[in-house]
């Protein structure tokens, strides 16, 4: 007997964006315009469904994206359907999810908090990204990685600078 209930799926489109999905799918479109890697796209678009999924099963309404969902998105021990059997999500899945929610904000689904607002970065993390621009070459798509990294883990970034991270990177 083949289970297709429990196998059905060899992909991540297993995890169902509901709702979401025209929006999951316009985000992919949009970083694959951005130039990002095929694989690169699939990886966000992969995050973005689980966040989706996420929020249905967790009754959040896309609306209500704040730093709080996504900090709960970050520590949730995950359930949700799909091939994902893995219990937490990285910090670089997280911040797949904070650049998708970035993009929602961007088009005023989710309402532009002051919580993921620029002006709430921390000095230095300014001065990185300028760093980077001016010295590494970073493209802007990467810089605007690192701005929706620390919409949801500029405390992790905090942390770093105390356990001993310069202030500035610019020497
Ligand atoms: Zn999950």
């Amino acid at each position: 007997m083949v289970k297709l209930s429990e196998n059905h799926c060899h992909g991540q489109r297993c995890m169902d964006a509901g709702d979401l999905a025209p929006l999951v799918t316009e985000f992919a479109r949009h970083l694959t315009v951005l130039g990002h890697s095929s694989l690169t796209v699939s990886g966000y678009d992969a995050a973005a469904r689980h966040l989706a999924q996420w929020l249905t099963l967790s009754k959040v309404a896309v609306t209500d994206i704040d730093d709080g969902v996504t900090d709960r998105f970050a520590r949730h021990r995950c359930r949700c359907p799909g091939i994902r059997r893995v219990k937490g999500v990285s910090k670089k899945y997280v911040r797949r999810v904070c650049r998708f929610v970035k993009f929602l904000g961007e088009r005023e689904i989710v309402q532009r908090k002051p919580k993921l607002a620029l002006p709430t970065l921390d000095r230095w993390v300014v001065e990185f990204q300028d760093w980077l621009r001016q010295h590494r070459g970073v493209t802007e798509l990467t810089i605007d990685d690192m701005v929706a990294w620390s919409c949801g883990c500029s405390r992790r970034l905090a942390a770093s600078r105390e356990a001993g991270m310069p202030n500035s990177f610019a020497r």
